[in-house]
Formats: C-alpha cells, sequence, structure tokens
C-alpha cells in the first residue's frame, strides 16, 4: 500500500456558510413583495437562526453567516450573539437586490451601508461578500473592481455552473483570484462546492439543490472535494428551516425551489455536520483558499474590457 502523503491525511476544510435574509426576501418574491413592503411581512429570522446556532453549538461548527444589512439594522441583537458565539460574520449587502439591477455606485452604496452597519455593532471588521443570488457574473463583472476598491479580503458570489438567472460555468471549481477585466484589481473568489461529474459541474452546495436532491450528492461532493484537497463551502438560508412560514404568492417553479423539503431540512443539515468536519470558518481557511488560488491562473470575468 502506497503511503499517504501529508495532503492525503490532513483533516479537509469544510466551511458552512448561512446567508441571514427573511423569508419575504427571497429572489422568486421579488416582483411580488418589493422591499418597501417588506415591513407588513412578520418576521421569523430570529428563531430560524436559533435552531440553527443551537445545531452548530451542538455540534461544534463554526460558521460563517453572510448577514444582509437589514436584518443587522432590524436584529442587532441577533448579530451580536451570532459573533459572540464565535461565528464569523460577513455581508449580503443592503437591500437584497441581484447585481443585475444596480450600477456601480448604487452597489457602492448598497454594499457600505451593510458592513458599516455590522462593524458598528459588532466591532470587528467584515472580509467577506456573498452577492444575492450569487449574481456576480460575467454581466456583473464591475462588483469585483468594486470590492477590491472597498478592501473585501474575498468574494463568495460565483457560482461555477450553467443556471438560468446565475452562474459562470468556465470559473474554476476550487478558490481562486478573479479580475474583471485583465488590468482589473484580483480579489480572491471562494465557489460553492460542486460535485465533478460527467466533465460538469453538478451544484451541490445547498440552497434548493439541499432540499431538492438526495443527501447523498451532497456527501459525495464533499468527499470528492476532500480526495482532490479543495475547500468544500456550503450555503444555507435561516428560512429553508422554518416550515411553518407564511406562504408568498410565487409562481409554481418558485413554490416548488422555495417549499420543498423543509421539513426534512433540519435533519439533514445534522447529518451533513455529523458527516464530518472539522467545519470552521472561511476566516479560519483563508490561508489555505489562497494557497489553492496561488496554484491556479487568474480567472477573468470578461476578457473584453468595455
Ligand atoms: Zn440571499
Amino acid at each position: 500500500m502506497m503511503p499517504q502523503t501529508p495532503e492525503q491525511i490532513a483533516p479537509p476544510v469544510r466551511c458552512i456558510s448561512v446567508d441571514v435574509e427573511e423569508y419575504f426576501q427571497i429572489e422568486a418574491a421579488q416582483s411580488a413583495v418589493k422591499p418597501d413592503r417588506w415591513c407588513q411581512w412578520p418576521t421569523r429570522v430570529e428563531p430560524c437562526m436559533d435552531k440553527l446556532l443551537a445545531l452548530f453549538d451542538e455540534t461544534n461548527c463554526k460558521a460563517t453567516l453572510f448577514f444582509l444589512g437589514y436584518i443587522a439594522e432590524s436584529h442587532p441583537q441577533l448579530l451580536r450573539r451570532c459573533a459572540q458565539a464565535g461565528h464569523e460574520i460577513a455581508t449580503h449587502g443592503s437591500w437584497h437586490q441581484r447585481l443585475h439591477r444596480l450600477d456601480t455606485s448604487t452597489f457602492r452604496e448598497d454594499v457600505i451601508r451593510a458592513r458599516n452597519t455590522i462593524e458598528d455593532i459588532i466591532g470587528r471588521p467584515v472580509l467577506g461578500y456573498r452577492a444575492p443570488t450569487w449574481s456576480v457574473t460575467t454581466q456583473t463583472a464591475w462588483a469585483v473592481d468594486v470590492l477590491s476598491d472597498l478592501g473585501f479580503v474575498y468574494d463568495a458570489s460565483i457560482f461555477p455552473v450553467h443556471h438560468p438567472q446565475y452562474g459562470v460555468p468556465q470559473a474554476p471549481c476550487e478558490p481562486f483570484y478573479v479580475k474583471s477585466s485583465p488590468g482589473g484589481p484580483m480579489l480572491l473568489e471562494l465557489p460553492p462546492l460542486v460535485w465533478q461529474a460527467l466533465g460538469r459541474h453538478v451544484p451541490v452546495a445547498g440552497g434548493g439543490y439541499f432540499r431538492l436532491l438526495p443527501l447523498q450528492m451532497m456527501l459525495t461532493g464533499l468527499r470528492q472535494a476532500a480526495e482532490q484537497n479543495r475547500p468544500a463551502i456550503l450555503y444555507f438560508h435561516p428560512w429553508e428551516f422554518d416550515p411553518d412560514m407564511p406562504r408568498l404568492p410565487l409562481s409554481l417553479t418558485g413554490r416548488l425551489r422555495t417549499y420543498t423539503g423543509l421539513r426534512s431540512s433540519y435533519d439533514k443539515l445534522r447529518r451533513i455536520l455529523a458527516y464530518g468536519g472539522p467545519w470552521q470558518t472561511i476566516k479560519q481557511s483563508l490561508d489555505y483558499c489562497r494557497a489553492i488560488a496561488d496554484r491556479n491562473s487568474n480567472f477573468t470575468l470578461q476578457w473584453r474590457a468595455a
């Protein structure tokens, strides 16, 4: 039997992330519930997060929580409790608008407001950003320049898959340095877990894929990433563990993607956490992620700069 190399016997790098938002702020409800109507829906984020915090505590998981600025402003005590429990606090922007609806200046304002609010409450710097609905794509490459200029250490918004609303399928499936255009600044990019099968990137990292697909697919993705020494970043939302949330007037597809698998999701997450970590924050895994990004060439979102 071949001896194992240190890389092979090192524990895998695995991170749980949560986009901390309300059930009525999802993209599927974008046309039905505009931000000026958010206040008309009952808040449910805090008890959902409490369930997750209890599970993380029980399983010794430290997670990275991408807080929406709106949640930080409306639930500062929740944000404080999450930070005090040892989780990393990052940001999901202020108003949960896909970047395709913003431009460089409105995006900048959206991110600055969220980051300032969070940093004022927890008294610690925010290092990472995740765009609503994975909306850093070739069409919104300018976001990389804004995030880099604002001093973000990493972005976790590029999903290297085919999807009608998001995704950069040709992007690497492990940490890499991204540029908007050949002359632009570089930013560390941390994609969510994909399973490489049949020459494709199969999304298995969380969200609807977590609730709609058999759990075995995510576990297979985790195992493959460990074998390939790739970090595995999973993602969840508090409302995915809230089967009794009020139902929104969504399309048939929206209802299917949003409301399927809510009753079994908590147990499934427990099984994922038990599958094996150690589950650490993205911040704790940054040295490893940078080392992986250093071994790859930079990835440019737009080869032909405008
Ligand atoms: Zn979101």
